[in-house]
Formats: C-alpha cells, structure tokens, sequence
C-alpha cells in the first residue's frame, strides 16, 4: 500500500456465512475493479472466510487482514489462530486491541502489545486499536487513557511501515454517535505526536456514507476503520470514494 493515501478498512465482526461473506467480497472486489479506488482498502472477514474472501479479491488491490491473533507461532492453544496462520490464509494485516475484545475478552495492554510484536515478527501490518469509554471522556481522561493504552501497547523499536492506529472511541462504536470533528482532531494529534513519524491513524466508530465526506477530508484523519457500513458494498464504496 502507498505510505501515504488513505486505508479504509472494514472489520465484519462475526457476521457473513460463507454464501454471505463471498458475495459480499465480489461486490466490493468488482466495484474497486470498474473504479480506482480513492484509497486504499482493507477487509477484515471472520476467519472462517478469510482464505476464500482472499481467493476472490485477488487481483483486485484489496488487501485481507484477520480481526485478532494470538501472540504465539504455535502451540497449545485451543480456538486461536496465529500471525503466521493469518499470513499462510492470504492476510497482510490484523487488527489488534480491538475494544471489543479487551472489554469482552478481557485483553490487557500488556497482550496486545505482544500481538503487535507478533504481526511484526510475521511482516504482517499491526491495525492497533485504542479509545476511550463515555465514562473515561466524560471525566477528562480521554486524551490521558489513549495515552496509557499506546504507551502499554505499543513494542519497543515501532516499524512504522507495519503499524496503523485506529482511534476508536468505545462510546461511538456501532451506536450511531460520533465526536465532534475537534476532539477527533485533537486525539488525533495527540497520537501522532506520541508514536514514530509516518505510521498512519484512522478514526473508527459510527462511520456511514454520511459522515464520511467530512471526517475524510481532515488532514489529521488517515482513513476510517469501519464496523456496520463495511457489510454493505455500497456503503463500504461510498465510505472510500469519500477519501477522494
Ligand atoms: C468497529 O467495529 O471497529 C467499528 C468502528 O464499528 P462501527 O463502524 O459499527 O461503529
């Protein structure tokens, strides 16, 4: 991917059987195919499609990515999958520190950290994921939380080719709501400013065709990470052709 055009990327979360997740990936596969793409793309299906998803957007720019990983290259672990598998399966990225998983897994700083460590040692993209809740914005912590998760998730020696934030206020995700483009911008910042120079940061949570025109377009905002509206070709289309 080019260092500096923008990435959307679509996180399906545990949806898509295989005849879903397949057509879905065609219908994104042939409108990036009929039309350049504003942007870079990036789909993240369950690992139960991530090989066939891959067969069928082969060739037509889009890259695949897993939605999580285990730290480990192998071993004892019933139900997990390694960086080395997802890059076996086709994968290129994977996301890490989703909030979804450090709130209903229980995921600490300290393993997402090593989860990065791990997409790095496979040459895989690290999409780290860091946000905070209403409660934590609402005390004034939210600059200092994002802070704390980046300081504790980030490894030593950052390979800024292989890292992309994702800023995902926990609030915001598939709720319908939104910070104001200000508090974006000022995370935003706040992030660059705390990881090395040229690793890209995208904002997730509540992005639509609607939105995204004006959440695109500011300089601070690398692209989008985007839940709901990537399981629509259409939507997912409209959301990149925003970048433009
Ligand atoms: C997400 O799951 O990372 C996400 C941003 O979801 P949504 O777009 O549905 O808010």
């Amino acid at each position: 991917m080019a260092a500096h055009r923008k990435l959307v990327v679509g996180n399906w979360k545990m949806n898509g059987l295989r005849a879903d997740g397949l057509a879905l990936a065609r219908e994104i596969a042939a409108l990036a195919t009929a039309a350049a793409p504003a942007c870079d793309l990036l789909i993240c299906p369950p690992s139960t499609l991530i090989a066939a998803v891959g067969e069928v957007i082969a060739g037509s720019g889009i890259a695949l990515g897993g939605q999580n990983c285990h730290a480990a290259e192998k071993g004892a672990y019933t139900g997990d999958v390694s960086v080395e598998m997802l890059k076996d399966a086709g994968c290129s990225h994977v996301i890490v520190g989703h909030s979804e998983r450090r709130q209903a897994c229980g995921e600490t700083d300290a393993e997402v950290r090593a989860k990065v460590a791990a997409a790095w040692r496979a040459g895989l993209v690290a999409v780290l994921c860091v946000g905070e809740t209403r409660a934590e914005r609402e005390a004034g912590r939210a600059l200092a939380v994002v802070a704390a998760q980046l300081a504790g998730s980030l490894p030593d020696g950052a390979d800024v080719a292989r890292l992309v934030v994702a800023y995902e206020p926990v609030w915001a995700i598939g709720t319908g709501l939104t910070p104001t483009l200000a508090d974006i911008d000022e995370m935003h910042h706040a992030i660059r400013a705390g990881i090395p120079a040229g690793a890209r940061i995208l904002y997730g949570g509540s992005v639509n065709p609607k939105n995204a025109g004006e959440l695109l377009s500011r300089g601070e905002i690398d692209g989008a990470l985007v839940g709901g509206a990537s399981l629509k070709a259409d939507d997912f289309w409209a959301i990149s052709q925003a970048c433009g």
